[in-house]
């Protein structure tokens, strides 16, 4: 059966040309893999770049979205499934029960929350999904810095650190959520 991927990545498209041209890459290399994607539900921004990328070729989309957001801007309005939920908290467990894997592309804070939500159940135990940021451009360079702060000062195990893959190359990314 086919897998799902769940990516979180920003609403906007951010000022990098190298960052969205890897974010198609990484988009087109999960498409070879054979995977299905879940995602924010927009078409705005990365958001949009990846959906079109899976929609290219023909792979499922899915996408959920609060009905706050709904009501406030145009959903992504070709693809599978609109799953319309009440409010984020709802979007991160469905997006949680629906996907096999998360992956956070670059993004802001929404991006963020949603990826720390999932890295947290795995290392807490509440599920044993593989979770990985790619660190795009060292995108990600600071919020690696601190976790390894995190384990410096004793707040996180260095096996709990491992619990999320943190790669800057699109193989070793999908070696480590494989
Ligand atoms: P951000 O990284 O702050 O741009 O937020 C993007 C992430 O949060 C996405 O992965 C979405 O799941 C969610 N999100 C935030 N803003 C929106 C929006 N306007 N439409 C859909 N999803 C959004």
């Amino acid at each position: 059966m086919a897998k799902t991927v769940c990516l979180f990545c920003g609403a906007k498209s951010g000022n990098s040309k190298l960052i969205k041209e890897q974010v198609i890459q990484i988009c087109e290399a999960l498409v070879t893999k054979g995977y299905n994607l879940v995602y924010g539900g927009g078409r705005s921004g990365l958001m949009g770049v990846v959906a079109e990328v899976f929609l290219k070729h023909n792979r499922e989309v899915i996408g959920i979205r609060p009905k706050k957001l709904i009501i406030d801007e145009d959903a992504h309005n070709a693809l599978n499934k609109l799953i319309v939920v009440e409010d984020m908290f709802e979007r991160k467990k469905k997006m949680v029960e629906m996907s096999d894997v998360f992956i956070a592309l670059p993004g802001g804070v929404g991006t963020l929350d949603e990826i720390l939500e999932v890295y947290m159940q795995r290392k807490i135990g509440f599920n044993d999904k593989k979770c990985a940021v790619f660190n795009v451009e060292g995108f990600f360079d600071s919020f690696e810095a601190q976790l390894d702060y995190m384990v410096k000062f004793g707040f996180l195990k260095p096996e709990d650190k491992k619990k999320l893959v943190i790669e800057d190359s699109i193989d070793a990314l999908l070696d480590g959520i494989e």
